[in-house]
């Protein structure tokens, strides 16, 4: 489970109208509106008035909004009416009304509906089934109590094959909300079954759900939040965008200080001191001057980042050195932070050990024979398994020979790099297909154990061998490789050399931001 803590956001609720529009697709124009300039809070009676809305109980709905809340300019009721009003109109195909306020007896008239006039907004909302978000949006005085994006602490999970939304929530220590959530037919109907690799991302408003979404690709997600009477749920389309955010500063104080001056979350300040955990001493190797750029994963959600997520690269340059780092997953999943030439001196074994997971039946070196009863020289390793148990190749090689050669029965030599052979035998049968000269690679599947050959029960006999002589495979020194294989070098390399123009980019910034020097006049 990752969680972040955010970063100082700008004040939400100036965006709710245009995050209205732009959310359930509202004109934007096509009412007309006139309020006189120097006009006086009215009583509640001339104006329209809203029956109360149910949406927090908290917020005790005022009956007179004008009356109650003298700080609210009428602007403020007028336009949350007509959003109202727009609403409405667009989404359940109601006659336009407008409010008409007179220069000349400075008196404000409603035009509206009698059909409005009769039901609530939350009840009209209800009966077009509006998400609720749209009851307090267009509610006028309920709009304090939107959902905001900016409060409380998001969090990020992705979710596995076997995921539930309990499974989930429990993580969260939010076990009864789960259930209180799947209890609701509709939003149970939704999340019954999360997609694997879909991500459920959550925000928790003093130990409660406020909103969870289900992102279930990068443009479809579900999205859960709570009201009064419980929670409620729609689909949205492109909720989030998933955009790759920089920041550069330079250190004047401390890097967890400057970092979140700068704008970077507690959680990506942290990845800072694990990427360059090689390159730096962050206890004492930071001094005021160095400069640090981040590229970094950054998921948007109304207008607002609510989550980072991973470093893609970054650069720390000091005045004696710049090191960069670059995030890269190998072709086995495993995920680094490589130096922008691939770390080349890093090395990985090029052999397994084992072709199978199984019980050692023989080790190598003088035994008497099991079938002969001789003393004699065994050249491998015995490793005894069911009958059809795959073998893999131990390294990348070539097929130096398969069929059937005596005592082995039916057996596989692989042919690799630096005169090293591999020998499988007492196969039951070979993988199909497999031809003498074609290549595998380290872990395919060659064969299937068997007790074919000289052999007492279901084994692999494994030989290792260095320029045809036979060595212990259990202790010999295995081969070494680069880190990456060439595809994987060619893939970094054309990312790296992208992430490096970005982090010289980013270095001018910080240099900008560089402090000032004293100067000393003479
Ligand atoms: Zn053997």
């Amino acid at each position: 489970m990752l969680s972040f803590n955010r970063r100082p956001f700008p004040d939400k609720k100036k965006k709710t109208w245009d995050e209205a529009v732009r959310r359930y697709n509202l004109p934007t124009g096509g009412i007309e509106i006139s309020i006189s300039g120097d006009y006086k809070p009215k009583p509640a009676k001339n104006f329209f008035k809203p029956a109360p809305v149910n949406v927090r109980q908290e917020k005790k709905a005022p009956v007179a909004p004008v009356a109650t809340s003298p700080k609210k300019p009428l602007r403020y009721i007028a336009t949350r009416s007509i959003l109202l009003t727009c609403g409405l109109a667009t989404l359940g195909n109601l006659p336009v009304y407008s409010m008409i306020s007179t220069p000349e007896n400075d008196k404000i008239l409603s035009l509206t509906d009698p059909r409005l006039d009769k039901s609530s907004p939350a009840q009209i909302i209800k009966d077009l089934n509006l998400p609720a978000v749209a009851v307090e949006s267009f509610s006028g005085y309920a709009v304090d109590a939107l959902p905001d994006a900016t409060q409380g602490s998001w969090s990020m999970r992705a979710l596995g094959d076997n995921d539930t939304l309990k499974s989930v929530m429990s993580e969260l220590e939010l076990t009864k909300t789960s259930e209180k959530l799947l209890k609701d037919s509709a939003i149970e109907q939704e999340l019954k079954h999360l997609k694997a690799g879909a991500y459920i991302l959550t925000q928790v408003v003093d130990g409660s759900l406020q909103q969870l979404i289900y992102a279930k690709n990068k443009t479809e997600a579900y999205i859960v939040s709570a009201t009064d009477e419980g929670f409620t749920g729609h689909w949205e389309n492109d909720v989030f965008e998933v955009r790759n955010s920089k920041v550069a500063f330079s250190v004047k104080h401390s890097i967890p200080r400057d970092g979140k001056a700068a704008g970077l979350s507690k959680s990506l300040i942290r990845q800072i001191s694990q990427v360059f955990q090689q390159d730096v001493d962050f206890k004492r190797g930071v001094k005021v001057g160095d400069k640090i750029g981040v590229i970094f994963e950054d998921f948007v959600y109304q207008g607002e980042s609510i989550y980072t997520d991973k470093i893609l690269a970054a650069e720390y340059a000091s005045s004696k050195n710049t090191f960069q780092r670059i995030r890269f997953t190998l072709e086995d999943g495993k995920t680094g932070y490589f130096r922008p030439d691939g770390d080349t001196e890093l090395k990985r074994t090029a052999f397994d050990r084992k072709p199978l997971e199984g019980r050692m039946s023989s080790g190598f070196g003088m035994r008497r024979h099991p079938v002969f009863g001789l003393r004699k020289n065994h050249a491998g390793t015995d490793f005894a398994a069911p009958r059809g148990t795959p073998i893999h190749a131990t390294a990348d090689g070539s097929v130096k020979f398969i069929g059937r050669q005596g005592g082995y029965g039916n057996v596989i030599e692989l042919r690799h790099s630096e005169g090293v052979s591999t020998l499988y035998g007492h196969m039951s049968g070979f993988k199909d297909g497999l031809k003498s000269g074609e290549k595998v690679k380290r872990g395919d599947v060659i064969g299937y154990v068997g007790s074919t050959g000289t052999s007492t029960g279901n084994h692999v006999h494994y030989e290792y061998r260095i320029n045809g002589e036979p060595q212990n495979p259990m202790t010999v020194e295995l081969p070494k490789v680069g880190i990456m294989s060439e595809p994987e070098m060619h893939a970094f390399k054309n990312f790296a050399s992208a992430m490096g123009e970005q982090l010289a980019d980013l270095r001018k910034l910080a240099l900008v931001d560089k402090p000032a020097t004293g100067q000393t006049g003479g």
